[in-house]
């Protein structure tokens, strides 16, 4: 199993459903990524938006057509591999208790303390972090609680930056974040799905008018695909 040297990823009439008897999710849903750029997916509550990132991340299994990143199907890529290489960012951010420097690495001791900190400048985290007691080795509890949503976020995109995916797959939080923050977690964004091919469910007009492509869902299938200004 070998690594993708360039990350085109294409969906050839994929078509889905969760269970045998439910619903048709995806209806004979086709795109393509070009290596380095960025498709956001945009839609309604319910349009399959998600389940994209479920399929592409082989959370489940496709019967109906397929996906290809650089020309192969992913299921002849090792899971691992596939993990490794598609980076997942989530809404509900997903931060445990430990210390900033391990929710950042998890736990991996090749991550080390000055590429954490490399990664905070990155995204001017570091100025926040430094004022908590302890620094990177303060301790969440309740994933995160006692900070705000955007810093949580900009903790995510920093464990992002470090493993620095060929593949950047991104659910863009809706919660509001606070207006100080609101800058740095745009700013972050930007660095993240600079020169990398991403594939963002996104509520940013920011992000939308910067995508190469934009794709519009509606009930599993892509109504429309286009730049922000053909659309
Ligand atoms: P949202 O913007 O609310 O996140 P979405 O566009 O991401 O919505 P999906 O989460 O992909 O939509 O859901 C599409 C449809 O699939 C919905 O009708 C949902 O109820 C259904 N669905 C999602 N996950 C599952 C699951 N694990 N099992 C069965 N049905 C599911």
């Amino acid at each position: 199993h070998q690594k993708p040297s360039s990350h085109d990823i294409e969906f050839r009439n994929v078509s889905f459903r969760y269970t045998e008897k439910g619903d048709q999710i995806l209806r004979n849903v086709s795109f393509s990524v070009k290596d380095g750029q960025t498709v956001a997916v945009v839609g309604a509550t319910g349009s399959g938006k998600t389940t994209l990132i479920n399929l592409m991340m082989r959370f489940y299994d496709i019967k109906d057509g397929e996906i290809l990143v650089q020309g192969r199907n992913i299921k002849d890529y090792s899971l691992n591999c596939l993990r490794r290489c598609f980076g997942l960012v989530l809404q509900d951010n997903a931060l445990f208790s430990g210390s900033i420097y391990e929710n950042v690495s998890l736990g991996n001791p090749d991550i080390t303390m000055e590429q954490v900190v490399e990664a905070a400048k990155a995204v001017e985290a570091d100025r926040f972090i430094e004022r908590l007691p302890g620094g990177y080795n303060f301790v969440l509890h309740e994933r995160g609680a006692s900070l705000s949503m955007g810093q949580r976020q900009l903790l995510c995109f920093m464990r992002a930056l470090v493993y620095n995916p060929g593949v950047l797959v991104l659910d863009e939080a809706t919660s509001n974040v606070d207006s100080e923050t609101e800058a740095l977690v745009t700013g972050a964004i930007d660095k993240l799905l600079k020169n990398r091919t991403s594939i963002v469910i996104a509520h940013r007009l920011a992000t939308i008018q910067h995508a190469d492509k934009i794709l519009v869902m509606h009930k599993g299938e892509i109504r429309e695909e286009g730049t922000h200004q053909q659309l």
